[in-house]
């Protein structure tokens, strides 16, 4: 049953030299209980995307247009008190890039947590300090942490509070924004193991934001590879490790190392990705593409569809090509 059904989203950021399109045409579907790893490389829009979800889009970004729906409603035509009250924390909620900015350092982390609570619902603090040690617990920190200012905890720490703060009110669908970036192997091992754990205890749907292909293999069902605002391919993760069909999936597994192949050479992809200012014409990945053709200097490809959930947009794919 479809929980998020995103439908050619643009989501643009102004600037003094014109607007940089870094989500555009973006379609999406997810099931609940799925989890999606959103994987490309830095600048892609990925976590415009996330935010445009969220509609936490920064003061100069806007959706153009598009429809955001969330178990069918779209959210994109609430005004912002509604989408603030029954939906922003509540129905939806977003793990941060960096627990050491995301949290406010003057206030306890319990509090912080307590205050997303009595926001939302209608409990006294003391309830919402007591759920807030409920979810330590359930993230793996000593419950009297709560009382803690965030600098005197750890990485990992800080990141599960996070985690434990976009749990607070029970949502049941999650982004999580890279959200072991800057934690070492052995706390992010342990971090993606709680948020796998919660996941499956709750029924979440999850949305994981990473350029990191290890991560999305540990922790999802299902990949989208998304580059220069477009999502390039999705599927299963099988399908994407295994069968990849779009050159910039194939070109990212190859730059990937694998521990079953540990002779395998790997392989970087040529240039960098396009300015969003003014996009390539036709397929964002033409410029680098080792496949390229003239129809892809073009026309934009069209989603093929080449098993049940396994799309990819190429012009190698379609019969015309
Ligand atoms: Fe390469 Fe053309 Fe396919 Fe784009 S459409 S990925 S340029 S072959």
């Amino acid at each position: 049953m479809t929980i998020l059904d995103v439908q050619d989203l643009k989501a643009y950021y102004s600037t003094l030299k014109g607007d940089v399109k870094a989500v555009d045409d973006v379609r999406l579907q997810m099931d609940r209980g799925e989890a999606l790893g959103l994987v490309g490389e830095s600048g892609c829009g990925k976590t415009t995307l996330a935010l445009a979800i969220m509609r936490l889009l920064p003061w100069n970004g806007r959706i153009v247009e598009g429809k955001i729906r969330l178990d069918g409603v779209d959210i994109v035509e609430l005004d912002e008190n509604t989408f603030d009250k029954d939906y922003r924390w509540k129905r939806m909620s977003y793990i941060f890039q960096g627990a050491m900015n995301a949290l406010n350092p003057v206030f306890k982390v319990g509090d912080q947590i307590a205050e997303a609570i009595t926001i939302h619902e209608d409990v006294e603090k003391k309830e919402a300090i007591e759920r807030a040690r409920e979810l330590f617990s359930l993230v793996g920190v000593d419950p009297d942490r709560v009382t803690s200012y965030p600098h005197e905890l750890s990485g990992g720490m800080k990141q599960r509070a996070m985690i434990a703060m976009a749990l607070a009110c029970n949502p049941d669908f999650i982004i999580a924004d890279e959200p072991t970036t800057a934690l070492d192997v052995i706390v992010q091992a342990q971090t993606l193991q709680v948020i796998n754990d919660l996941r499956n205890k709750f029924g979440l749907t999850m949305m994981l934001i990473t350029h990191d292909l290890s991560v999305v293999a540990q922790t999802c069902t299902t990949c989208a590879i998304m580059y220069a605002g477009n999502i390039m391919e999705y599927s299963d993760i099988e399908t994407i490790f295994k069968n990849p069909a779009h050159p910039y999936t194939k070109a990212l597994t190859s730059a990937f190392p694998s521990i079953k192949e540990d002779r395998r050479e790997l392989k970087s992809i040529a240039g960098v990705p396009p300015n969003l200012l003014n996009p390539p014409k036709g397929c964002r990945f033409h410029p680098r593409c080792p496949n390229r053709m003239d129809i892809c200097t073009k026309e934009k490809p069209e989603y093929t569809e080449l098993s049940e959930n396994h799309l990819a947009a190429c012009h190698l794919l379609t019969k015309e090509a």
